[in-house]
């Protein structure tokens, strides 16, 4: 007989009443942004996942140019779950076709994306790398129009996301507590670059639950290597492959080493991470519940990894327009 997994960790969410997994499904792999992916796959690894414990589910429209919303709607109606038991959230105002922050259009984005994603209503619904925006607009016109939607029951909670941090401080200090109920930043805490942890003072302070996404960097830290799209520099690239191939000569998983890193700052709510596979889900899931186990993480293993990414901690690339 299987030994039963023990369920994930769930984390309250900032002042939403949402526990989250502390384990997120990031589904921008299942719009092909990270190579081709079988629907069939993509279903198989959404319904292990939440066998697994993860009930956290990200997407957006950008996605695939709509595909991932498309393929995770239809592999959450194929787990015929109650609708109480996952949390999903998508995003509006960056398309295939550009940005637009208008509240007609975001207005208009969240109908499109129920009908793909097949539900009534999203958890969480995050304004798409305001950077690309007017943050006056963002704040004076765009969150207003998504506490309309709020009210109107099409999403329970309203979130902001982007690259750069000062984006968030910036938002957050002109509307009223309580109007962003959660904050996504991704690239940020992870073995490269840690950035994220001088701002949780200042975010729970504002009661945001906060989502940190790309564990693994986008990519960089894997052994596939990140898209041909990413955006990091060379030296910041070639760092991390060194990275990569010093775990591999030694038969250590950097994914998993990734995974334990993202994880160990308890005021972060989820940790989401991109998948596609059944594999790469019960990988990370191991990861995860290593960590609770007497191993812990390979301190030794983190101590080298670090040291070679010395010279490029903390480096980012440039997102935004340019008054942002
Ligand atoms: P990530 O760091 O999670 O990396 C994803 C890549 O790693 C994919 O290629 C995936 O197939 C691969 N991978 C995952 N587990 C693996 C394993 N065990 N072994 C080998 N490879 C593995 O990057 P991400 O997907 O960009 O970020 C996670 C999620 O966060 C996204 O899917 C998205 O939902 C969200 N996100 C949001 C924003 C935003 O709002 N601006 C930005 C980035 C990410």
């Amino acid at each position: 007989m299987a030994v039963p997994q023990p369920k994930l960790e769930l984390r309250p969410l900032g002042n939403t009443g949402l526990n989250v997994s502390s384990v997120g499904f990031g589904a921008s792999p299942l719009g092909r942004v990270f190579g081709p992916v079988a629907e069939d796959d993509a279903v198989a690894a959404v319904r292990r996942a939440f066998q697994l414990g993860i009930n956290f589910f990200d997407t957006s429209p950008y996605y695939g140019g709509t595909l991932s919303e498309k393929v995770l709607g239809k592999a959450l109606k194929a787990l015929g779950a109650p609708r109480s038991e996952f949390i999903v959230s998508t995003k509006c105002g960056r398309y295939k076709e550009g940005f637009d922050f208008s509240a007609e259009r975001v207005t208009r984005s969240i109908e499109e994306s129920l009908v793909r994603l097949q539900l009534d209503y999203v958890d969480i619904l995050h304004c798409h790398d305001i950077e690309f925006g007017s943050l006056d607009q963002i704040v004076s016109e765009t969150i207003p129009a998504l506490q309309k939607l709020k009210q109107e029951g099409k999403t329970r909670f309203i979130g902001i996301t982007g690259l750069p941090l000062d984006i968030f401080t910036y938002v957050l200090d002109r509307v009223p507590p309580g109007t962003v109920d959660v904050i996504l930043s991704y690239c940020h805490y992870g073995i490269n670059d840690s950035t994220l942890k001088d701002l949780l003072p200042y975010l729970k302070s504002k009661g945001v639950g906060v989502i940190s996404a790309s564990p693994l960097s986008m990519g960089l830290l894997t052994e596939q290597g990140p898209p041909e799209w990413h955006p990091a520099s060379p030296e910041l690239k070639s760092a991390c492959n060194a990275a990569v191939a010093h775990c591999k000569s030694k038969g250590k998983s950097i994914t998993k080493l990734a995974m334990q890193y993202s994880l160990s700052d308890k005021d972060i709510s989820t940790v989401l991470v991109g998948m596609s596979s059944v594999e790469q889900v019960e990988e990370n899931v191991d990861a995860v519940s290593e960590l609770g186990s007497s191993s812990g993480i390979d301190q030794e293993t983190l101590s080298q990894v670090e040291a070679i990414l010395e010279p490029v901690k903390n480096q980012t690339w440039p997102s935004g327009i340019p008054q942002n």
